[in-house]
């Protein structure tokens, strides 16, 4: 009997509740369908798909070359694999999106109506979203109880299981793709190359990663992690989110890393992921409703020119330019700095989150449905446990202080790496003499800033002011 392993969002072999079940219920058919039928609107964005290319070649060779790669309507795809060959059972770990939970729902129906065997596992979460709930059994809408009370309650994640050895494959004609490469998930122009320079795209990467931060950067994240010039995070997002290693990996190995308030602090930010999904779980639209319904009057402007120079790191503000293109050339950007570039689009531009929303979507490697829609949420004030909106803020006096040296703003603005420290992060205040002797020439070769800090701040807290009083 053969036994259809489906991976989705868990690319690795390693702690995969569900491939080990799969193996231990038969031949083993391990398969990916790029399913972009169910959910036109939310296909995925560029580096997403690179990332996807590279994590499905170095999984399918760490299955021997067994795996199967589709591309169409999962629903159509499973059936048809069931109805052909002798499909004991189907099974996969879960993922949150509306969409997709929907779509399984139908999938686990119509195995059950053939009597195949169909099972889920969680292989993406620490815990289920629907167990980490307050005392009345409705969702928490507020962090640090969230985490505290129910994370830090619940019963600790189970230890991560092996890989398995000795696979038994099924073998015959599955009507698969040829290979990975016929998903044409890579860019059809040359811009993926200094990218993947940033990256090793496979389970040992990541453990790679997993080990430099405990070496490198845990015993200062509580502060390093806010200083975007050094590598004090654990850059696993974009892992964590394919799955190449798993959450349960990362908690085991954090709390092997110590018991302080550095270590505190990484296993709770797992928890904002956490958190996320549980926004997701209980608020399925929202990647495009606001959460706090008030936000439906907020009088965003479009301004397309604004939006542009915001993508093309072209804004005159040194730090903003300096994360948007960190992002561009790499598929990544530090965390600290998306909370910066995010305020200036909402609330400087007044651009609605959306905008920024969709860029990250195409442009990041570890691009989230649950964490990316939070994260702009939070950003904007329109989320659960959000920044307040009238909390803008400044990039002159955030560059000052997360980039006291200007090493990363330089890095990703060579334009001003002669700039003098006082001005780099306000090259207009610069007296002439100094611009000229850096050889920055504003308007020429580094932009005027496109808007004035403190007319667009008054005008944030307007348009606030204004949608409360609607
Ligand atoms: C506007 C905006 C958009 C974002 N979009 C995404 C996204 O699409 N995908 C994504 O994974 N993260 C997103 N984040 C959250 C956060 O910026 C990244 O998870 C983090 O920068 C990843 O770097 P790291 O792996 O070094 O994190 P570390 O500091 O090492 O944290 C460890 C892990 O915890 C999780 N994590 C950390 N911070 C957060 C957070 N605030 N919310 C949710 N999970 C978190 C990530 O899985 C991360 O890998 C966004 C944040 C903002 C402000």
């Amino acid at each position: 009997m053969i036994a259809i392993h489906w991976f989705r969002q868990d690319l690795r072999i390693a702690d995969n509740p569900s491939l080990l079940s799969a193996i231990e219920s038969g031949h083993l058919l391990p398969i990916f369908i790029l399913d972009e039928v169910n959910n036109p609107e939310n296909a995925r964005g560029g580096a997403s798909k690179l990332w996807l290319h590279h994590s499905l070649n170095a999984l399918n060779k760490a299955l021997d070359g067994n795996l199967r790669v589709y591309s169409g309507d999962a629903k159509a795809i499973i059936m048809q694999l069931c109805d052909e060959h002798n499909i004991s059972k189907v099974c996969w770990n879960r993922c949150y999106e509306g969409w997709r939970r929907e779509r399984d729902g139908i999938i686990k129906a119509q195995l059950k109506a053939r009597s195949i065997e169909a099972e889920s596992f969680n292989g993406s979460l620490l815990w289920e979203p629907w167990t980490i709930v307050k005392g009345d059994g409705t969702p928490y809408k507020v962090f640090t109880p969230f985490f505290k009370n129910g994370c830090l309650n619940a019963p600790e994640p189970s230890q991560p299981l092996s890989a398995p050895t000795n696979i038994q494959y099924a073998s015959g004609d599955f009507g698969s793709l040829n290979s990975v490469n016929d998903l044409n998930l890579q860019p059809t122009i040359d811009w993926d190359k200094v990218m993947l320079e940033h990256w090793q795209i496979d389970e040992q990467g990541a453990l790679d990663r997993l080990k430099r931060f405990a070496e490198e950067g845990v015993s200062n994240y509580k502060e390093g992690r806010n200083l975007p010039a050094h590598e004090w995070t654990s850059k696993l997002s974009p892992y964590m989110h394919w799955g190449l290693i798993s959450p349960r990996t990362v908690w085991h190995s954090a709390n092997m890393m110590g018991d302080d308030e550095n270590v505190y602090t990484f296993k709770s930010e797992l928890g904002w992921r956490e958190f996320s999904y549980s926004l997701l779980y209980f608020n399925p639209d929202m990647q495009w409703a606001n959460i706090n319904k008030k936000f439906d009057a907020f009088p965003w402007e479009k301004d397309t020119t604004l939006i542009d120079a915001w993508q093309r790191g072209q804004t005159g503000y040194p730090i903003i330019d300096a994360g948007m293109r960190e992002l561009w050339q790499t598929g990544y950007m530090h965390n600290r700095v998306r909370m910066i570039v995010g305020s200036f689009l909402v609330k400087n531009l007044l651009q609605h989150w959306h905008h920024g929303e969709k860029w990250f979507w195409d442009t990041l490697f570890d691009a989230d449905f649950a964490s990316n829609s939070a994260s702009w949420q939070w950003v904007a004030g329109c989320g659960a446990d959000a920044a307040p909106y009238f909390r803008i803020f400044n990039p002159v006096t955030q560059g000052e202080k997360f980039d006291p040296d200007g090493e990363y703003t330089r890095r990703w603005v060579p334009e001003l790496a002669e700039l003098p420290k006082k001005y780099l992060y306000q090259p207009w205040e610069a007296p002439p003499m100094m611009l000229q002797a850096a050889g920055v020439k504003l308007g020429e070769n580094y932009p005027q800033p496109i808007v004035d800090l403190k007319a667009s701040r008054e005008r944030a807290l307007a348009a606030f002011k204004s949608m409360r009083t609607d």
